[in-house]
């Protein structure tokens, strides 16, 4: 039984009541975060908690929690549920009005909610050992406003369902200039004659607290060269080597397209290389 955090109580998930009138629940009105923790060790806490407090701003709930009330709930969560491999669900909604009405309540509590969840260990970086992803590709058909991290994660649970249904563990996003987007839960990336290349942080794309600290590791380290600019689905289809980053995943190297290898269709040693510089550095953030 896990132990979660709801509106300033800590209880057994079972417990975990919200109102059917809560926001979050008839809008997708609200923001959250996923942190994960090895050990009871976070990477990029405060990174995490900035884009939270990014979102809230973006979309005007009015939640003035700083840093170190957020590090209480994740050490008490991860106290509470054993510190193993967790990922560390925040979430904010506007909370519960009296009437389903959309303008924005006034005189509102946020609901605010977190739980830790069992992630898999973190890769490890040895392509001998490495399980390749097989993704699907499709239209980006969400929102315009994909730089905020809503809970209105409809778009994306249809193109994460798009592929699965085909036994992909992801599905790559193409815009209407068939440049790539991002993946429905993860950021993307292609390897090209030994250069990381990355699509811009834009309103197509979530600012990954993954891809912040791989480019930042990269880049502070010097031996692989990172670019971020669009990146044609042509480019997706020629490339060496293409990456798919999050939280809960770290780096995943992807080894099949559409039914078609990558490259070669085995995971390649740039991947290898930005794993091990990724997996030295995670901590520092
Ligand atoms: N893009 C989307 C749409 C996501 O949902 C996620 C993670 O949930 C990411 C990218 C990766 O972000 P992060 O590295 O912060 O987990």
């Amino acid at each position: 039984m896990s132990t979660v955090f709801l509106n300033h109580q800590y209880l057994p998930m079972e417990e975990a009541r919200i109102s059917p009138m809560d926001r979050g629940f008839l809008f997708g009105d609200g923001i959250y975060e996923v942190i994960p923790s090895y050990n009871g060790k976070m990477v990029g806490f405060g990174p995490h908690i900035q884009r939270m407090r990014n979102g809230l701003a973006a979309i005007g709930i009015q939640f003035d929690w700083d840093e170190s009330a957020w590090r209480e709930v994740c050490d008490q969560l991860i106290q509470r549920n054993g510190s193993g491999n967790l990922g560390l669900y925040l979430h904010v909604s506007r909370g519960a009005d009296s009437k389903r009405f959309h303008a924005y309540p006034e005189g509102v509590a946020p609901t605010v909610f977190a739980y830790a969840f069992e992630i898999a260990p973190p890769p490890v970086p040895d392509r001998s050992q490495a399980t390749g992803y097989k993704v699907a590709t499709a239209r980006d058909l969400r929102w315009q406003r994909c730089h905020i991290k809503s809970t209105a994660l409809l778009g994306n649970v249809l193109h994460f369902q798009y592929g699965y249904e085909q036994g992909a563990n992801e599905t790559l996003l193409y815009n209407s200039n068939n440049e790539l987007t991002e993946a429905s839960a993860c950021n993307a990336y292609i390897v090209k004659d030994g250069v990381v290349i990355t699509p811009p942080l834009d309103n197509q794309i979530l600012p990954g607290i993954t891809r912040q600290l791989l480019l930042d590791i990269l880049r502070r380290d010097g031996s692989i060269t990172v670019e971020e600019r669009a990146v044609t689905m042509d480019e997706v289809f020629n490339a060496d080597e293409v990456w798919v980053t999050s939280s809960s995943k770290e780096i995943a190297p992807v080894v099949e397209i559409d039914g078609k290898p990558v490259a070669d269709g085995k995971v390649g040693p740039v991947w290898e290389a930005a794993l091990k510089l990724y997996s030295a550095a995670k901590f520092d953030y």
